[in-house]
């Protein structure tokens, strides 16, 4: 599948904060679009149906899974997560960069299927950070929390598939590297000269 728009997959355990450092980088970068996910989870309050994710009853997924409808899909915690294949071609299609903020099940099966796509994973600076961040976040109960605190390491194990890194200790810092790495991208020669062609032409031009 050729990619115009660069594909983006973010992981990272549960509280790490990938989901604050990407509403901030989204706000600061047009030309970057989140996949809004499926899943069977319960919905959190704050939360809005179509905005932090598509919630579906799991028969709904189900089906959506038997109609080919997903680029990926996993289970995490006792729920299902999925990603539109359609949304996300549409959006690459236009050249618009996509960012997919999914699991490490989720990411080996989009690098299978393109393996142009760059993967950031994001730490937290300690095991008791995680915790509170969990715990301040304050929409889990405890034995919620307890479930993710646990698959924290299965999830953080799988951190060397991954292209990029990010540790996300100061908050800034970590949303200034996460920045960093899509500009890194957008100056790669092959995409600039597709984009400058016309001054790159008239720079050598006799
Ligand atoms: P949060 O990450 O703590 O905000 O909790 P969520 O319940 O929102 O997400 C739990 C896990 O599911 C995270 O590790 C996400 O990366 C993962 N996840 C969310 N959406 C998807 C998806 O569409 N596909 C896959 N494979 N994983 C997803
Ligand atoms: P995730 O999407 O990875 O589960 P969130 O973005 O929901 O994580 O962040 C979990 C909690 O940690 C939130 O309450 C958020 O405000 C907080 N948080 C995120 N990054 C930092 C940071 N660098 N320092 C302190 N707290 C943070
Ligand atoms: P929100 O979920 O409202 O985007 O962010 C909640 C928390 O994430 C803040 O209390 C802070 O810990 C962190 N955060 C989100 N955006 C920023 C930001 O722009 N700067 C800093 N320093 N922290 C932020």
């Amino acid at each position: 599948m050729h990619l115009k728009g660069t594909l983006y997959i973010i992981s990272a355990p549960s509280g790490a904060g990938k989901t604050s450092l990407v509403r901030q980088l989204l706000s600061r970068d047009a030309q970057v679009r989140v996949s809004v996910s499926h899943t069977t989870r319960a919905m959190r309050p704050g939360e809005a149906n179509g905005v932090d994710y598509n919630f579906v009853p799991l028969a709904e997924f189900n089906d959506m899974i038997d109609q080919g409808q997903f680029l990926e899909f996993a289970e995490v915690f006792d729920n299902k997560y999925g990603t539109s294949q359609t949304w996300v071609q549409q959006q690459l299609d236009q050249g618009i960069d996509v960012i997919l903020e999914i699991d490490w099940q989720g990411a080996q099966q989009v690098r299978r299927l393109m393996p142009e796509a760059v993967s950031v994973f994001i730490l937290p600076p300690s095991r008791e950070a995680l915790r509170q961040r969990l715990t301040g976040r304050g929409q889990d109960d405890a034995s919620v929390i307890e479930r993710r605190m646990a698959d924290a390491v299965n999830e953080m194990s799988h951190y060397a598939e991954y292209d990029y890194l990010v540790i996300n200790d100061v908050f800034e810092q970590a949303l200034a590297e996460l920045q960093a790495v899509l500009v890194a991208r957008r100056l790669r020669q092959s995409a600039q000269q597709q984009r400058q062609q016309a001054l790159i032409t008239a720079l050598l031009s006799a």
